[in-house]
């Protein structure tokens, strides 16, 4: 999600299975096929519930040889006011109000030869431990057949219910899922409020059964409609090579479909925002085919965005595999907060969607690639901002905790500070797409992008794929992201005596990154050099017979992240910037 619905969300708090091979690749499937999914479901609207049965597929990716695995159930999260999620979300203490419940019950849980593994499970939080009466050996797979009922809540965080009669629903995180196994451990950490998912591949084939005025806006791709006698139809979506399933429904969407680069867009609107069609559908088609261009082909058939009803705004602003949520934005707004929103939606499809990280221990491999690559969208879009605003709204966001870090797990981050996630490590890509150039800076994310795509990279993986192409970016990972360092230069004074012309160039922030000089002399020349910010401060000494007139540091605007522009310069304000730098 982008960070201004986080803060909307902080103001809040008083203070049979797909014909899959279960090992290797089929021809056509891109990503390992490690937790798949058929699943039947039942949305009531009347009781917010949703019934489902599903078969997990789910094979070892390991090594290892395992005895047990793990099951997350999110909605408990918003069962009860003292779980670990509602704690830290601090909205509510003591009570939750009824209608913001949610809930998640597993009814049964069985290998398909009948053998019960509910009895022995054992309920943590979030999650559900099930000890396996056989151990699964690497490369062997388990068959799961789970029943379940999701109780939905009114919409605050994501998923639930709102809009015209509590007819809107979204549905996300909201079925019994695979935990992940990777790097030698079961990914047990519970759900956070900041935090969202980390997911391993498979494919989905999901049939949605809802009352027959209900329209519905699933992931993957519509794979026919049946309709039922007792009035209700069921429609089948499937979805390959993507880490989860979503939904939304509603007996108001309108729809529209465009295609773009071979991609079916697929909008769901509704009427009250007739207005916002066109710029929704502008706004992905542009965001899917630059994001293309930078990093790589979008990799599925469809992607479908859900416009989200005034009084539900919770749920706009998330982000599935191949399904994305956002919304018009205020009055008066012109579109711009929908521009934005929705490009940093679809900016998630390339990070984690397919490059599935931690975003629970690593949230900025998510959030900040993402909103590194929507502020980039909205700096050069034709439907975007304009490069000043983008790069304002950016720093605007960043400069009240530019000292914090950028790489902590999720749950360390509070009182709002989650946002250096985002707004850090998005300044932080900027400077190094500018120090670097756009050319070499792009191509190295895509080469991180095709080295990692269906696999789960961490933080040194990312690093190491950039320095192969970039060299040592100690100063962008060391002194920025993972420190208190802040980017802050600063020029001394102009001493002019007999013996020489004197400037003085200051790092004043922990941030050792290289810098441009610009100096001016009396006779107009210009010299230009760059410092690699090592030292504390730099010492400059020309000849006293043309004297500086101007120094400036970082004259050409690259440290995107620079905290404080007013000291980058000394001398004569009639020569400031070069035109070009305005
Ligand atoms: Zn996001």
């Amino acid at each position: 999600m982008p960070y201004r619905l986080l803060i909307v969300l902080l103001l809040l708090i008083p203070s049979s299975m797909p014909a899959r091979s279960t090992s290797g690749l089929s021809s056509t499937q891109l990503a390992p096929d490690i937790a798949s999914y058929q699943m039947n479901v039942r949305l009531d609207p009347v009781t917010k519930t949703v019934f489902g049965t599903e078969r997990i597929i789910y094979t070892n990716p390991s090594p290892d040889t395992l005895s047990e695995i793990w099951l997350r159930l999110y909605l408990r999260g918003f069962s009860n006011a003292n779980t670990i999620w509602m704690r830290e979300y601090g909205r509510w203490s003591g009570t939750l109000p009824p209608e913001y419940v949610g809930d998640i019950t597993v009814r049964s849980l069985a290998l398909t030869d009948g053998t019960d593994l509910l009895a022995s499970a054992t309920l943590t939080d979030t999650l559900m431990r099930v000890p396996l009466s056989q151990s699964l050996a690497p490369s062997q797979a388990l068959a799961l057949d789970v029943s379940w009922v999701s109780q939905l809540p009114r919409v605050f965080a994501r998923t639930g219910y709102g809009g015209r009669d509590n007819t809107f629903f979204m549905v996300g995180q909201w079925y019994p899922k695979m935990a992940v196994y990777d790097r030698g451990r079961w990914d047990t950490e519970p759900w956070h409020s900041n935090a969202e998912f980390f997911n391993d591949f498979g494919t989905y084939d999901v049939s949605v059964n809802v009352p027959s005025d209900y329209t519905v806006a699933g992931a993957g791709v519509p794979a026919g409609a049946v309709s039922n006698a007792d009035g209700t139809q069921t429609l089948r979506f499937t979805a390959d090579d993507v880490t989860d399933f979503a939904f939304a429904s509603s007996p108001d969407f309108q729809t529209r479909l465009v295609m773009a680069s071979g991609v079916e867009i697929a909008l769901y609107y509704l009427p009250e925002h007739a207005a916002a069609a066109d710029t929704y559908l502008d706004v992905a088609v542009e965001a899917l085919q630059l994001y293309s261009a930078w990093y790589g082909a979008y990799p599925h058939p469809r992607l479908t965005i859900v416009d989200v009803p005034n009084n539900a705004t919770a749920a706009g602003g998330m982000e599935y595999p191949t399904l994305v949520t956002s919304e018009v934005g205020g009055a008066g707004s012109n579109f711009s907060f929908l521009a934005y929103v929705t490009s940093h939606e679809i900016g998630h499809q390339w990070w984690p969607m397919q490059t599935a990280t931690n975003e629970s221990a690593e949230p900025w491999l998510d959030e900040g690639l993402t909103e590194y690559t929507s502020s980039r969208y909205l700096a050069e879009a034709i439907h975007g901002w304009g490069s000043d605003r983008a790069l304002a709204w950016e720093q605007s966001l960043y400069a009240s905790r530019a000292s914090v870090p950028a790489t902590l797990p999720s749950w360390e981050y509070a009182n709002g500070a989650y946002v250096v996630v985002y707004s850090k490590t998005a300044l932080g890509l900027w400077t190094l797409e500018s120090v670097a150039g756009t050319d070499r800076f792009r191509h190295a994310m895509a080469s991180y992008l095709a080295q990692y795509r269906f696999k789960h990279p961490n933080g040194a993986d990312f690093r190491a794929a950039l320095e192969q192409e970039l060299g040592d970016l100690g100063w962008l990972f060391d002194d920025y992201l993972s420190s208190s360092g802040v980017i802050d230069y600063a020029t001394g004074p102009i001493t002019n005596t007999t013996l020489g012309s004197m400037v003085q160039i200051v790092r004043k922030g922990g941030v050792r990154v290289p810098a441009d000089i610009l100096i001016t002399f009396r006779s107009g020349a210009q010299q230009q050099q760059t410092w690699d910010g090592q030292a504390n401060s730099l010492q400059l000494t020309f000849p006293s017979a043309n004297p500086v007139v101007l120094v400036q540091v970082d004259p050409f605007r690259k440290l995107k992240a620079e905290l404080n522009r007013l000291d980058n310069q000394e001398g004569m304000w009639q020569m400031r910037l070069p035109l070009s730098a305005r």
